[in-house]
């Protein structure tokens, strides 16, 4: 194979040590392409042809090692053979980094995942930066497939399955700690270390990483299929083998191969080109891709703001502050009395208690969190974001107060879910500053903030409010202002078609099952239930307003007698321990009729959207579909959804069941709009 090196840098030093570089050109992200790998086969004939005295890998880039495979080279891949190649084209590379017959050491600075982190697996040693920005992980699972370059073989025949299989099983990355802990990377040095103890270890190399003894003996035969059985049972809880083929295959991979090499590396290869082919993983796929897509809009270096001002420190007001007093800002927290703060701080504590490690970083990041009644933050504040109560007069008031206040280029924002963002601006002078900022319940867990635009909204203000919620690690979705922006207004007739089922006496966890087997994470009636049931109707009925939604008497009903869901220990189910008690002998009903009803709304709300313009295009409803929902992702989203189907069997079906069940599953126009813009059918 014969290629010509540009991303990679070669030079010995005086040492006789081998350094190649990977500055992959044109991009700030070093990935494995296939034709990266040619040029690094290229440079090891070199290596070959005069050895030197040890060879140390590292990235040319500021941040980040290697990310892992050029994903979008995935979706070239059509049949099991072309994947076979070139999954054995790489093993084959690997295999000769491993057999070198010099000492190599990769040196792990910033992200390596996936085949980065096979790559550094290859090596005899691996050295990390001791960091924040430095982070080690195999997560292919979350593109449903896993390590194919010898990673599921390497790492386990290093490091305690128990530990390794659950990194591969969750596709979780890990600090240089804790891979160091476990034996993934063999230290973790501060920066000011790292190359002399890249060097030492060149020019004197230690022993290699072994595997522990319980790591021997969990790998005995016996125990490894009782071990593989059991992670498979825990696997089925959260990522269903019909859905989630992936680390259920890792697990067969180990379980039946452990222990002759050579056979394991080829049924590593086999089943990746297996799991490669299926539509799953162009899904999922498409989700990464769709991810970068969000995390790439607007400018981040053009908008810079330091502290942030939220006022209204309830459920959501008091989480957007900690959120973002974690990730560094300085926030001040206003709310009418100082009784009303006391909830916010106390969740905010727990917050950095999770996510923070040392106490010192704890209490850096309540120290700024400041509360602050009058609202002396304003006029420092570069983002001030508005989340009180529902209430129009309330929200101008604080408009009214604020507006003078702000200092000039600062960022006014509301996370109104409902109020159209038009009335709010009539309190302003300048209706150009106002923007929505919507995020999600719990905004720790939820990736997505829509950020809201109105016909006034100036350009540069839209543009700041990406970039801030870039810069809070939120994923930016632009949306039009509109009743329910996109996501509650698609959710709403699906959780509605939920009630509408239940009044028709269809068991709540017959429902919920039809949704979760199409691939939701969470089936409506629950989610109804976790949301509170006062909540969805009240979202409802607001949305009613503006579209042809009738609210279900039942969840009426249901509310009316104080039972408002998780949160009041009863609604659709009952509450034990804050998990709902499910009756596993209910009636399924008719499971297909169930799903296709819930998915149909679902489906046709999502074309109504696009008709509308909500979003700029089909994969920003896909997008913010997936991360504001959790739309089931290896379906890709459900205009990914539509079109696998064929868009004119679905509109078929939809006619159908409007005779059936209503005029609410009358195909709407938008439709054709789909049609339009994927060119298909
Ligand atoms: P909440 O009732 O939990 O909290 C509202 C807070 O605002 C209270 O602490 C209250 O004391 C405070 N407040 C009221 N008037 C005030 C004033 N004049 N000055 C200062 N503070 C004042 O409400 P919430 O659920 O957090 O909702 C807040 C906003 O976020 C609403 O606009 C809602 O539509 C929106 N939202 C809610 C959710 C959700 O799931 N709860 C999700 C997305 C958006």
């Amino acid at each position: 194979m014969t290629s010509t090196i540009v991303d990679w840098h070669s030079h010995r030093d005086d040492d006789g040590i081998l350094w190649l570089v990977l500055d992959k050109k044109g991009t700030d992200t070093n990935v494995l392409s296939v034709s990266v790998l040619q040029q690094l086969d290229a440079l090891l004939d070199e290596v070959d042809a005069s050895p030197p005295k040890a060879v140390i890998f590292r990235s040319g880039k500021k941040r980040g090692f290697i990310a892992g495979a050029d994903v979008k080279e995935f979706l070239d891949v059509t049949t099991t053979q072309e994947a076979l190649i070139m999954i054995k084209r790489g093993q084959t590379l690997f295999s000769r980094i491993e057999s070198l017959p010099c000492p190599t050491i990769a040196l792990i600075e910033g992200f390596c995942m996936g085949g980065g982190t096979e790559l550094a697996l290859a090596c005899d040693y691996r050295i990390a930066l001791d960091d924040a920005s430095t982070r080690i992980g195999l997560p292919e699972v979350k593109l449903g497939i896993h390590p194919a370059y010898g990673g599921v073989v390497r790492s386990t025949a290093i490091i305690n399955p128990l530990q390794s299989l659950e990194m591969m099983l969750s596709g979780r990355n890990l600090t240089p700690r804790a891979a160091s802990k476990m034996g993934l990377v063999d230290s973790a040095q501060p920066q000011r270390q790292i190359e002399r103890a890249a060097r030492q270890v060149a020019l004197s190399p230690p022993a290699k990483q072994s595997m522990p003894l319980l790591g021997r003996v969990l790998s005995l035969p016996g125990i490894r299929n009782g071990l593989a059985q059991f992670m498979k049972k825990q696997v089925a809880k959260k990522a269903p083998r019909q859905h989630y083929p992936a680390p259920y295959a890792i697990l067969d991979v180990w379980a039946n191969y452990y222990g002759n090499r050579k056979r394991m590396m080829e049924e590593e290869a086999n089943s990746v080109a297996r799991l490669i082919q299926g539509s799953k993983v162009r899904s999922l796929v498409r989700v990464f891709l769709l991810q970068t897509r969000l995390k790439g809009l607007g400018d981040k270096k053009a908008f810079t703001p330091r502290h942030v001002h939220v006022i209204g420190a309830g459920t959501m007001g008091g989480d957007i502050a900690a959120w973002c007093a974690l990730r560094g800002f300085n926030v001040t927290l206003q709310d009418r009395e100082a009784k009303y703060l006391g909830n916010a701080f106390k969740r905010a504590h727990k917050l950095f208690g999770k996510r923070l490690k040392t106490p010192a970083e704890r209490n850096a990041a309540l120290d700024r969190l400041v509360p602050d009644v009058a609202g002396d933050g304003v006029p420092r504040a570069d983002v001030i974001i508005e989340a009180i109560f529902e209430d129009i007069e309330a929200k101008h008031a604080i408009f009214r107060d604020v507006e003078p206040r702000m200092k000039a280029g600062a960022v006014l924002a509301t996370n109104t879910s409902s109020i159209p963002l038009e009335t709010l601006a009539t309190a302003l002078e300048e209706p150009e500053r106002l923007v929505g900022v919507h995020f999600f319940n719990p905004v720790a867990m939820m990736p997505l903030v829509e950020v809201v635009r109105t016909e006034s909204s100036s350009e540069e203000t839209v543009q700041q409010a990406v970039a801030f919620t870039q810069h809070i690690g939120k994923l930016p979705l632009p949306v039009k202002s509109s009743p329910g922006f996109l996501v509650n207004r698609i959710l709403m007739p699906y959780l509605v078609e939920a009630f509408t089922l239940y009044d028709e006496g269809v068991a709540p966890e017959a429902i919920d099952k039809a949704a979760t087997d199409f691939g939701m994470p969470m089936g409506p009636v629950e989610l109804a239930d976790t949301v509170g049931l006062d909540i969805c109707q009240s979202v409802a009925q607001n949305l009613s307003q503006a579209f042809a939604i009738d609210v279900p008497t039942g969840l009426q009903k249901i509310v009316g007698s104080g039972k408002l869901g998780k949160k009041s220990g009863h609604g659709f189910y009952e509450y034990r321990k804050g998990k709902p008690v499910k009756d596993r002998d209910a009636d399924p009903g008719d499971q297909k009729m169930i799903q296709n009803r819930l998915v149909y709304r679902f489906l046709n709300e999502a074309a109504a959207c696009l008709q509308e313009k909500i979003v700029a295009d089909q994969d920003l409803l896909d997008a913010g579909i997936i991360f504001g929902t959790g739309f089931a992702p290896f379906r890709g989203g459900p205009m990914n959804y539509s079109l696998h189907q064929g868009i004119e069997t679905i509109r078929e079906a939809m006619t159908d069941y409007a005779a059936r069940y209503g005029a609410r599953f009358e195909p709407v126009e938008g439709w054709s709009r789909v049609v339009e813009q994927s060119g298909t059918d």
